[in-house]
């Protein structure tokens, strides 16, 4: 699978992928083996967010940095309060082709489990240096996706674990939260149940992936029933 007459100057830049290489068997695995991105100054960064039904439900959140996806896994997925601190736990970096992979990691293989591109966009860094913020631990970016928007915040608490915060702007709301009024893939308008049957999961992956999916709501996004209507259905 590996390119033999990779280039040295290629090689050197596979360390940043060597722990998302070394976790992952690419011929048992569908996601894509990790290189190094091409660096093309001229557009903009890339950012990601990938709903992940693995062991427990979480949401990759990944930007673009120097070739390769800086990743943090966020427990509850993003919240759009600036009050609301989520925890976000650092992971190993990931190839910039992992941006498109959607489908599902066979059962046994590493974070084996349904994989929905919940967001995508691009992000722009407001820390005016990227790797002084990192370092730092004390990121602020802007981010500009179909439903992560405006100004958040990474700030490292200790090790691994910092913390996702929404800055107070335009694009925060006390009120809303994403991950259910918002729960589709943003590429494939698909729930994770959908993504999972596509993919050929397993009965115990699809039964996982429907848990992760939000309780069926009506058609309309109308104000919540007070009172359950009056209907004549029986129990399911
Ligand atoms: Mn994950």
């Amino acid at each position: 699978m590996a390119k033999r007459n990779a280039p040295l100057d290629d090689l050197s830049r596979y360390g940043r992928l060597a722990e998302y290489n070394r976790k992952r068997r690419f011929d048992v695995t569908p996601e894509p083996p990790g290189r190094a991105g091409k660096k093309k100054a001229t557009r903009a960064l890339e950012f990601v967010v990938q709903k992940h039904r693995a062991s427990h439900l979480h949401y990759d959140f990944r930007i673009e940095h120097e070739g390769v996806m800086l990743s943090w896994a966020v427990a509850k997925g993003p919240s759009l309060d600036s009050s609301v601190r989520r925890l976000a736990m650092m992971t190993e970096p990931h190839p910039m082709d992992y941006n498109d992979f959607e489908g599902v990691i066979p059962e046994g293989e590493y974070g084996g489990g349904t994989v929905m591109i919940w967001d995508r966009g691009t992000w722009e860094p407001e820390s005016p240096d990227v790797n002084r913020a990192l370092a730092k631990g004390d990121l602020k970016m802007r981010l500009h996706g179909k439903k992560m928007k405006g100004s958040w915040v990474l700030v490292r608490m200790r090790d691994r674990q910092w913390l996702l915060i929404k800055h107070r702007d335009a694009y925060a709301s006390a009120t809303e939260d994403l991950t259910l009024s918002k729960a589709k893939s943003v590429v494939s308008r698909r729930g994770m149940v959908g993504i999972a049957r596509a993919a050929g999961a397993s009965p115990r992956q699809l039964e996982q992936a429907a848990g992760a999916d939000p309780p069926r709501t009506p058609a309309s996004p109308a104000r919540p029933t007070a009172h359950p209507p009056r209907s004549t259905a029986k129990p399911a």
